[in-house]
């Protein structure tokens, strides 16, 4: 069990008795941010974490709904609940993230042992609740969430996850993003810089800037000029941002990342699919060389830069002819990964509707010949990086191996060498020993 306070404190006389609380996070970089905003909350409150529902007051899912496998994952858990509520009756179960947005109400009638419903864009609401048990859904728009700052509990002392967007604008035609987070709304920059500036001043070494879309990030300064002023800031050592939409991948950001020296070399830039007439149906705002374009002028500047991408195999209406060209696209762009998943139809998308569904068979075998493509690609790259010496920022020990610590590179790759327990937390150079698919092995030099 992971403890922020005393299991119970005695203050002249007065015993306060603390609740536990388990969160199961699902989904993307945002959503595991949000639980750190839940969590801070949940301090402020008085919560202690724990790992187990069993043992749980207070049981909080921040669900996902991106793709069709996350979503069955959260309900099939959530009825698990139903027999602590049973037994318990006074614990409390809260549902947010994607699903409670999208769903609402219907979640009370899918799951009626359910408490409160809130969204991502009604995260505050949750101290209301906590202290009143008064609010049953939040989900409404929040035209005020860029400015409204939340108590966040990072589990990490060195690296930070920091918002600077929120929402889209792109609507992407298989994705419910622009429906359950709201339109794009920039976070004013007095407001991040604040947030890095105490990170720094507590001794985080590396952020990385979180949005849908944070090239298109606009307060009283573009992304360009956010990363200019963040790169002033005293004891972050890295910065880091995810994610990019090729279509507002400008010049002038590109001679920005290569001029920065704390802007680290290494960019996730979806594609998608290799194929423009696929694209267009995405609805993604540019073609295959349109990204080839951006592909190149990010080599030709930024020297050793590595670059990765996420790939949907089976879109509707992908012929075999469009595969192909995604397949070429992996052979021809090379990146140094990719995230690559089946089609998932979700509701009120617009690609949910479309003609020529492609069968689920075809869309797996796809996939698999996509990931034995990539997966070829990223061990060569990372065996051609044998012999080359690397910083890395070393983070702790391996999860896999408790005799290794392991930390990233700048270009963002996993380095696992000897433990040595001095080195943690700090920036050392690594001369890189083996090259593997999923990892690089390294000494100090
Ligand atoms: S850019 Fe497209 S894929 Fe990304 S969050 Fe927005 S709509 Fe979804």
């Amino acid at each position: 069990m992971t403890k922020w306070l005393q299991e119970c404190d005695i203050t002249y006389g007065l015993i306060i008795m603390y609740k536990n609380v388990y969160i199961r996070t699902f989904g993307c970089q945002m959503n595991v941010h949000d639980s750190e905003k839940i969590r801070g909350i949940l301090q402020e409150e008085g919560y202690l974490l724990t790992d187990s529902p069993r043992t749980a007051d207070l049981i909080i899912f921040n669900t996902c709904n991106i793709r069709q496998k996350a979503e069955q994952k959260f309900y099939s858990e959530l009825g698990r609940t139903k027999s602590h509520k049973k037994k318990r009756p006074e614990i409390k179960i809260l549902v947010a993230g994607c699903i409670a947005q999208h769903e609402g109400e219907n979640i009370f009638k899918k799951a009626s042992h359910v408490d409160f419903v809130f969204g991502p864009q009604n995260i505050h609401m949750l101290k209301g609740f906590l202290r009143n048990n008064k609010f049953f859904i939040a989900t409404e728009d929040n035209p005020d969430i860029a400015v409204i700052d939340l108590p966040v509990e990072r589990g990490d002392g060195l690296k930070a996850w920091v918002t600077i967007i929120y929402g889209c604008n792109n609507y992407c035609s298989y994705c419910v993003v622009p429906y359950t987070r709201g339109p794009e709304r920039s976070r004013p920059s007095e407001y991040i810089l604040s947030e890095v500036i105490n990170l720094a001043y507590t001794g985080y070494k590396e952020i990385t800037l979180l949005g849908q879309n944070v090239n298109s990030y606009r307060s009283n300064t573009d992304f360009s000029g956010l990363l200019r002023k963040l790169d002033t800031i005293e004891g972050i050592e890295r910065i880091r941002f995810v994610t990019s939409h090729p279509k507002d991948l400008s010049d002038e950001l590109i001679d920005t990342i290569s001029d920065l020296p704390k802007v680290c070399e290494h960019i996730h830039l979806p594609l998608q699919s290799g194929s423009s007439n696929i694209l267009k149906l995405m609805n993604r705002g540019y073609t295959y060389d349109d990204y080839l374009e951006k592909i190149s002028s990010l080599r030709k500047k930024i020297l050793n830069i590595s670059i990765t991408s996420d790939i949907i195999a089976g879109f509707p209406g992908e012929t075999d002819k469009d595969h192909l060209l995604t397949m070429n696209a992996l052979k021809e762009i090379q990146f140094d990964g990719i995230f690559a998943f089946k089609f998932s139809p979700r509701q009120y998308t617009r690609a949910a509707g479309m003609e020529n569904q492609v069968p689920e068979n075809i869309k797996s075998e796809r996939l698999k010949e996509i990931l034995r493509i990539q997966d070829n690609i990223t061990e060569r790259i990372n065996k051609s990086l044998e012999g080359t010496v690397h910083e890395i920022l070393v983070e702790g020990e391996s999860k896999t191996d408790s005799s290794k610590l392991t930390g990233r590179t700048r270009t963002n790759k996993i380095v696992n060498i000897p433990k040595r327990d001095s080195c943690i937390g700090k920036l050392i150079n690594v001369e890189i020993i083996l090259g593997r698919k999923h990892s690089l092995k390294g000494k100090p030099v």
